[in-house]
C-alpha cells in the first residue's frame, strides 16, 4: 500500500494501535503517545512538497520555515521554491557558531514564529533544528513538519525535544533529565 507515491504501509500499521489523538493503552499501565502522523520517505518527496502542502494545508497556507545557513543551501532553498502560493516567512539561523537548542533561542524563535500566526511551522535540518521547530510547536500548539537533512535522527519523530542548559540535556516540555534513549522512548 502506498499514500500518494511514498511508502508510508509500516508507520500506517504502527499508528492502527493508536487513537486518532496519538494515544495507547499499555500492558505497563502507562499511557503512550506519539505526535507524528505521517512520514514521506522515497525519490521525489522535496518535488512533490509543494503538491503534499497543498493537500494538508489548502492553496495558500501561511508557512514559517526554519533553516541554518547549511540546511539552507541543502534543501531549505529548493523547498521554498517549490511550495508555490505559500505565503513563506523565513528565519535562517548562522551555520556557525552551530545553533544550539536552548530556552533562550527558542523563545526567541517562538516569538518570531508568532508574528506571523502561521498555519504551519516548517522546519529544514537535523537533530537540532527539527527540535528547535518541534520546541516552538510544543508551546504553540502549532503543527510542524520536518524536512530532514540527515539521516537516522530519532528527533524527527520523537515526542520531546533535548534543550541544552548548562551543559546538561532536559527533555522539552516535562524538563527531566533525558539521553537520546530516553527521549525516543518517550514518543512512543
Ligand atoms: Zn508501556
Amino acid at each position: 500500500m502506498e499514500e500518494d507515491g511514498f511508502h508510508s504501509y509500516h508507520f500506517k500499521n504502527f499508528l492502527k494501535a493508536y487513537s486518532p489523538q496519538g494515544a495507547r493503552a499499555c500492558s505497563c499501565e502507562r499511557e503512550h503517545r506519539v505526535a507524528t502522523r505521517s512520514i514521506y520517505l522515497g525519490e521525489g518527496v522535496l518535488k512533490r512538497s509543494g503538491e503534499i502542502l497543498t493537500a494538508k494545508f489548502g492553496a495558500s497556507p501561511a508557512v514559517w520555515v526554519l533553516s541554518d545557513e547549511n540546511t539552507e543551501k541543502a534543501a531549505g532553498s529548493e523547498l521554498k521554491r517549490r511550495l508555490k502560493g505559500a505565503r513563506l516567512h523565513s528565519t535562517v539561523l548562522p551555520a556557525l557558531p552551530e545553533p544550539k537548542t536552548t530556552y533562550a533561542l527558542a523563545g526567541a524563535l517562538r516569538r518570531q514564529a508568532e508574528e506571523v500566526s502561521p498555519d504551519l511551522l516548517l522546519s529544514v535540518g537535523g537533530g537540532t533544528i527539527s527540535d528547535l521547530g518541534k520546541m516552538v510547536s510544543l508551546d504553540t500548539g502549532l503543527p510542524n513538519w520536518c524536512l530532514s537533512t540527515s539521516p537516522s535522527v530519532d528527533a524527527y519523530v520523537s515526542g520531546t525535544s533535548a534543550v541544552n542548559r548548562e551543559g546538561t540535556a532536559y527533555r522539552h516540555p516535562d524538563g527531566r533529565l533525558g539521553s537520546s534513549a530516553q527521549r525516543s522512548g518517550s514518543a512512543l
